[in-house]
């Protein structure tokens, strides 16, 4: 029993899984089923990666189970990850106190309370006063994510999507009905239809977006399904490089990495140089939570300086805790977000089986494992630079440098206008620990095809003798 609850302790310190993403073979399979091409999937799998692409339940066969869902041996009720994960960590004995799942979503409806609060900040105060809080309720629908309803002043999401959508997908929903709510109550809309221009006003006024109702389709599936455009052809190519930066060969796979960035940064010139009109988006990097590490802050700072996108910590309501806390959400081209993302899982994941090699002997503790965590993230920001200086002498344009576009800091402007910065609390530091950590930092590949069935096995980890 207890080693049963300390590798569960190792698996949940680990992610459980939660930050991968599916990758084009699992689209392709749920691109079958959408032709009409598919009996089902049977797989030994359980990370969930089929039902992120969107094959249906009914389809996808987990002959060990699923890591979103668990069963509790006892009573037989099926609880969500997130709601194990924290009683494991935190209450390992409150297992007899384990709460209906009405009780996740009571903390999901108290968490669109706590964003319908923090969502109208953004208003005047004169407008701010009109508006008083609604109810809130979840109900199963399919040709809807979420609608207003002036008669009842309720706000009512898709159970299907607070229950297994992210939280930015939830939250970019729930503001669009807010917008409804403050055209009908604020703006008074009488004899406007729902989507008129009054409507057009409040969303510019909240910060929310027009178009995410009806059939529209949630934030991820819009950021991570793959639509082929133009510029997917130059991100097929850097897929392609980032393939060959899998080599065994130190060389070969870093050449094949800087090639991947001067491309994604040729991509980025090229895009500002045309001026021609860009989409924005911005999506949640990692959990909500009450608090995060000097880790957190250097690994958003790689990613903003180096990927293209505009990064800031937002306030965001953290499930398990029942209140709001902080997460770092990016902007940027679809293209750039969907890179961003992939590095920064990428890293976290690098770092995460390298202290594990690195503590196997040692036994350091938590702070000392951010040590090494900041030292692998600034030992491969300096590799980054370096790469970039040398790309700047062989080619004036295609450096992997901070371009900034314009037109998304115009978009950062609007969407944040009150910002204020967070700064990681500075602890002691242990200087030996963090130089190692830059070393292995320095060896950092990224490259393409990380999944789930990486973790733990170090082929996918590139690190030369
Ligand atoms: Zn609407």
């Amino acid at each position: 029993m207890k080693r049963q609850k300390k590798q569960w302790k190792i698996l949940v310190k680990g992610g459980l899984f939660s930050s991968v993403r599916p990758n084009q073979a699992h689209y392709i399979i749920a691109e079958l089923e959408k032709i009409g091409k598919l009996d089902c999937v049977i797989t030994q799998n359980i990370d969930n990666l089929y039902r992120k692409a969107e094959n249906s339940p009914d389809k996808v066969f987990e002959l060990h189970g699923n890591m979103r869902l668990v069963r509790c041996l006892s009573c037989g009720e099926q609880y969500s990850m997130e709601y194990i994960k924290e009683k494991l960590m935190y209450t390992p004995k409150a297992h007899k106190s384990i709460p209906l799942p009405q009780e996740l979503e009571r903390s999901i409806l108290h968490g669109l309370a706590c964003e319908w609060e923090t969502a109208l900040w953004v208003l005047e105060s004169s407008h701010r006063k009109l508006m008083r809080r609604p109810l809130f309720s979840l109900r199963d629908m399919t040709s809807r994510l979420g609608y207003w309803s002036s008669e009842r002043r309720e706000i009512c999401l898709s159970r299907n999507l607070v229950l297994h959508h992210p939280w930015d997908a939830v939250r970019e929903v729930l503001l669009h009905e807010i917008a409804h709510q403050f055209a009908n109550e604020a703006l008074s809309t009488d004899g406007e239809p729902p989507h008129g221009p009054k409507f057009c006003t409040a969303c510019k006024l909240l910060r929310a977006n027009p178009k995410a109702s009806g059939n529209y389709s949630s934030l991820h599936e819009r950021i991570f399904h793959e639509v082929l455009s133009p510029e997917d052809k130059i991100m097929l190519r850097v897929k392609k490089l980032m393939a060959l930066a899998e080599s065994q060969n130190q060389h070969e796979a870093e050449l094949a990495m800087a090639k991947a960035h001067a491309l994604v940064a040729k991509y980025n010139v090229d895009l500002i140089a045309r001026n021609e009109d860009r989409d924005f988006i911005s999506v949640f990097v990692g959990n909500p939570a009450l608090r995060h590490f000097r880790i957190d802050y250097h690994l958003a700072h790689l990613i903003q300086d180096f990927y293209f996108v505009y990064g800031l910590w937002v306030s965001a309501y953290v499930l398990e805790k029942g209140k709001m806390g902080r997460v770092l959400e990016i902007s940027g081209t679809v293209q750039n977000t969907k890179i961003a993302c992939y590095v920064h899982d990428f890293v976290q994941q690098f770092i995460h089986s390298q202290w594990h090699q690195y503590n196997h002997d040692k036994k350091l503790n938590h702070y000392r494992m951010i040590d090494f965590a900041v030292g692998i993230v600034e030992g491969f920001r300096s590799k980054l630079k370096l790469q970039s200086k040398g790309e700047k002498k062989t080619s004036t344009k295609q450096a992997l440098i901070k371009v900034t576009d314009p037109l998304l800091l115009e978009y950062a402007d609007h969407r944040y206008p009150r910002t204020t910065t967070f700064r990681g609390r500075i602890s002691s530091q242990d200087d030996n620990v963090l130089r190692d950590g830059m070393k292995v930092g320095r060896k950092l590949v990224i490259f393409k095809g990380i999944t789930d069935k990486g973790l733990g096995k170090n082929k996918i980890f590139q690190i030369a003798p």
